[in-house]
């Protein structure tokens, strides 16, 4: 691994330590780039509607002037990146877009962790059998990447369908094929790997070998120390080499423009 582009801060109100820290730990592994994906702020039309797991918008500014005075200070050869994780929220992606522009942001990832416009309640990880919620992720997410706008599909497991097999697998190589069309990398989430949740799932990921989409590693750092792990690295890449899949190591950023 020598570079990682998923990366938070404590705006998002969930993860610790300084932008210099993470900085700090990708160079002491020797990493050519990191960028940083903080939870994207987002503009809610129910009153009084805010989640949590996010900056709010007038926290933009400072993330991303932190960020451009913390890359003054990077080492020559290092990239920087300043980016955002966002969610694809049909009703409400043009306004942040409008936002979002108005910044020097580098990329977006996708990390759909709601689907419709959030204010459904319908979040990715609580566990469902319904296939209706399941194609609407499916549907929503390859929207996204449709979009042009997002670099890589984070966590594209996050969805937690425990129903049929059959309509599960039908559902992954959709999303796989579609990513690979558009050369899309689909993230193995290292935090979600390193804490055992439900994804990285390993039903995904052999058919994301079968089918053979590019694939990143994504260390979802909210922690200095979880920007590299070297023992969880070692495991992940064991995993992945099982279903036949390399990691690609550098990532080609969209612009958002
Ligand atoms: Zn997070
Ligand atoms: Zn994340």
């Amino acid at each position: 691994m020598i570079a990682n582009y998923h990366t938070h801060t404590p705006r998002c109100n969930h993860a610790v330590g300084r932008e210099a820290r993470y900085l700090a730990r990708a160079l002491e592994a020797d990493f050519k780039e990191l960028g940083f994906s903080d939870h994207t702020p987002y503009f809610f039309d129910e009153p009084g509607y805010y989640s949590s797991f996010r900056m709010r918008p007038e926290q933009l500014e400072d993330y991303v002037s932190t960020l451009l005075k913390l890359r003054e200070r990077c080492p020559e050869g290092f990239q920087l990146h300043i980016g955002l994780e966002a969610e694809y929220y049909p009703k409400l992606f043009p306004r942040l877009l409008d936002f979002l522009r108005q910044f020097p942001l580098d990329y977006l990832i996708l990390g759909q962790h709601a689907i419709f416009n959030e204010e459904e309640g319908v979040f990715s990880p609580v566990p469902t059998p319904d296939v209706r919620l399941l194609d609407q992720y499916r549907g929503q997410s390859l929207e996204a990447l449709e979009s042009g706008l997002f670099s890589y599909f984070a966590h594209p497991d996050l969805f937690c369908f425990t129903g049929d097999k059959a309509a599960y697998e039908k559902h992954v190589r959709a999303i796989c094929r579609r990513a690979k069309e558009l050369e899309i990398p689909l993230e193995f989430n290292l935090l979600g790997f390193s804490e055992g949740k439900h994804y990285p799932d390993p039903f995904f990921w052999r058919i994301v070998g079968e089918e053979g989409c590019p694939v990143i590693l994504g260390s979802d750092a909210h922690r200095p120390q979880d920007v590299w792990d070297p023992p969880l690295l070692e495991r992940a890449e064991g995993m992945l080499s099982s279903f036949g899949i390399r990691p690609i190591e550098t990532l080609r950023l969209h612009s958002i423009r």
